[in-house]
């Protein structure tokens, strides 16, 4: 096939009902290119999923998520020109749900709240599917387990690149000349057929994955933003639209915690040189970002980030001063709890770390006593938590002069903790206090990215090399 190829991703709110899914699939029926349609499930209903995963709630509860979900999705299908054939496919889903949630009555692993996860996209894209063909596009639902081949780590599980692609292309590219795929992102399935997940945001991932195997020219990216702005708008009503940004930046964007898109999205992107679009499916016709490989301006600051719920773990001890071995034995302890590390600064005898958001990596809001107690055995800790990563994001950062004063001076009244810059050309990071966030973040946005007045505010169409 030699025509253009895109798939598209639809995030939740632009599936949220009836007339935001009608949306979605009018954007799907207006281009011949989109020929593979990745859903994530309807506005809040993973949120749903995981509180149906608890195993701190009775049946009664758990019944009126899943009789919730029941009536949610059937006013969509009311809206649908023939609903009742559907109506059955969705109740078997949701007695499915009931089987695993509710009746097994035996606790619900991590294994078992992928399975339960997985209702939402399987649900949504049935919907979808529905819609475009009523809108006479030869839509085809497929089961992402069937090709998303993963590893067993739930919660969180690693994609099998060469796999997927030899599934993808044996299993979805003969389709694709005449049919338009309609699929789930964000599940997957390990090599025993087990149910995964990609991790919550995991459907821009899959997308980017499938776009990836099926070989494709674009992949779009919509959502409830008309494009990647300079900050999340809803912190910084400031925050301006970019219309093209490099991967590397973006890449950086999601890593830091820009949710617009998922931190792996890219990888694939790259792998491939894939450029992605990102638009409303709100307002299709806004200009929206485009992410490529080289961006044709490289401002030394294009946006800001910031992501809460860090952890900061310092860690003391007199035995480190001028010894070989004790990061490593440190760094050992820490993998073996699956505790990953994103900052860390080290002076003679001590080292801070910042961990992200523990309790989406351990299932606890605390860290893992017995790894304490290891630690414990050979320096003193302290935890700080209530934090936040704050990450500035451009080009050419440990190379320019005055970017630290400005932004020091900048935030003169604010308190600082665990500055990292220099590591990276394109992200210098600190830590503020939670509830100081959203006012350092306005503080930097204009500094850096409103104010033209300000000599280190570049116009993003400006290219400024050192
Ligand atoms: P979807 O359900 O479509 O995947 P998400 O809620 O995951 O959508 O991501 C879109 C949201 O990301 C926006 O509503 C916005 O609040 C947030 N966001 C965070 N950072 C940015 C940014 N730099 N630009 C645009 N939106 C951002
Ligand atoms: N539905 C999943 C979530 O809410 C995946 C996604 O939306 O990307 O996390
Ligand atoms: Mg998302």
């Amino acid at each position: 096939m030699n025509k253009k190829l895109s798939v598209s991703k639809f995030g939740g709110t632009s599936l949220a009902d009836f007339d935001a899914m009608l949306r979605s699939a009018n954007i799907v029926a207006k281009d011949p290119a989109t020929r593979v349609v990745v859903a994530s499930a309807t506005s809040g209903t993973t949120n749903a999923l995981v509180n149906l995963s608890r195993n701190n709630i009775d049946a009664t509860e758990k019944e009126s998520i899943i009789d919730g979900l029941r009536d949610k999705h059937y006013k969509i299908l009311d809206k649908l020109a023939d609903p009742e054939t559907l109506k059955p496919r969705l109740l078997d889903l949701l007695d499915n749900l009931k089987r695993i949630a509710v009746h097994s009555g035996q606790k619900i692993t991590q294994e078992h709240r992928d399975s339960i996860l997985s209702h939402g996209e399987l649900i949504s894209t049935l919907i979808l599917t529905r819609i475009l063909n009523e809108l006479g596009v030869e839509a085809v639902w497929k089961d992402a387990r069937e090709v998303m081949k993963t590893d067993s780590a739930w919660g969180n599980a690693e994609p099998d690149i060469d796999l997927i692609r030899n599934k993808v292309q044996t299993h979805w590219s003969p389709l694709i000349e005449n049919q338009v795929i309609v699929t789930q992102g964000f599940i997957g399935s390990d090599s025993d057929g087990k149910t995964t997940t990609l991790g919550r945001g995991g459907s821009d991932y899959s997308a980017a994955l499938f776009a990836e195997a099926i070989e494709a020219n674009e992949l779009k990216i919509w959502t409830d933003v008309p494009a990647i702005y300079t900050t999340d708008p809803r912190m910084v009503p400031d925050a301006k639209p970019i219309t093209e940004i490099s991967f590397a930046e973006a890449a950086e964007l999601a890593t830091f915690g820009g949710k617009i898109l998922h931190p792996a999205t890219l990888l694939p992107a790259v792998r491939k040189n894939i450029p992605v679009y990102i638009g409303s499916s709100f307002e299709p016709e806004r200009t929206g970002t485009w992410v490529v490989s080289k961006a044709t301006t490289d401002p030394l600051v294009r946006a800001l980030t910031v992501r809460r719920k860090q952890t900061l773990l310092t860690i003391q001890s007199m035995n480190m001063f001028h010894r070989h071995g004790f990061l490593a034995r440190l760094f050992s302890i820490l993998a073996r709890y699956k505790i990953s590390v994103d900052l860390v600064t080290t002076s003679e005898v001590s080292v801070s770390l910042t961990l992200d958001n523990i309790e989406y990596t351990t299932g606890n809001a605390t860290l893992p006593l017995e790894m304490l107690d290891e630690l414990r055995e050979f320096c003193s800790i302290q935890i700080e938590q209530d934090l936040s990563l704050v990450a500035i994001i451009g080009n050419r950062m440990q190379h320019s002069k005055g970017l630290s004063g400005a932004l020091f001076s900048g935030l003169s009244d604010h308190n600082i903790r665990l500055v990292c810059h220099g590591a990276s050309t394109h992200n210098l990071c600190f830590l503020v206090s939670e509830d100081e966030a959203t006012e350092v973040a306005r503080r930097i946005h204009k500094i850096f990215l409103s104010d033209p007045e300000h000599s280190l505010a570049e116009p993003q169409n400006e290219i400024h090399h050192t």
